[in-house]
């Protein structure tokens, strides 16, 4: 059974990068897994986006099967090669203040700030999503070889706001801590 893009038969299905329901008749994408619970094998759905940002080879495979159906197919395609170039920004999954001050970087190890920015991050294994820790975000560029990540915060976080995404990019261009504490030279 090949990843299918086609349109929801239903609204019933929920996304698994986002964990909202895709609408009936919105086309969605579905990753052919082998069935944990009987023979044979098993769709996991997706909004296109969201499995441009988290699944970006399956997510590749399905639409050079069916991009004549896709009327934004490019932009998906470029947004899924993102994640195939630089693999660790499909852990991302999206932006918040850091409540406590006791999370540490996955990064540069050092504990998150109260109330800073954070990048929560889950690691997708055998068909499960599963929260990973956290990285600053001024520790972008250098844990996920990017820092071409905002689309990506905004769609895995839809509450922030303008003044959020702003801050985000001032902090985006920050020097990551781990600079000058594990390099010597
Ligand atoms: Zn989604
Ligand atoms: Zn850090």
């Amino acid at each position: 059974m090949p990843h299918v893009i086609e349109p929801a038969a239903s609204a019933r299905a929920k996304c698994r990068g986002c964990g909202e329901r895709i609408g009936a008749g919105e086309l969605r994408f579905g990753e052919s897994l082998p069935n944990p619970f009987a023979e044979g094998e098993t769709h996991h759905w997706y909004h296109l986006e969201c499995g441009a940002m988290k699944r970006p080879e399956p997510l590749l495979e399905a639409l050079s099967a069916h991009a004549e159906s896709v009327p934004d197919s490019e932009r998906l395609a470029a947004l899924a090669r993102g994640g195939v170039e630089h693999p660790r920004v499909a852990r991302t999954s999206g932006a918040e203040r850091d409540p406590s001050g006791r999370a540490q970087c996955r990064h540069c190890r050092q504990k998150i700030e109260k109330g800073a920015w954070r990048i929560p991050l889950v690691f997708w294994e055998d068909g499960r999503f599963s929260p990973a820790g956290f990285v600053h975000v001024p520790c972008t560029g250098a844990y996920f070889g990017t820092t071409d990540v905002v689309a990506r915060l905004k769609r895995f976080s839809p509450g922030l706001t303008d003044a959020d995404l702003q801050g985000i990019q001032a902090e985006l261009l920050k020097p990551s801590p781990a600079l000058g504490t594990t390099e010597t030279e």
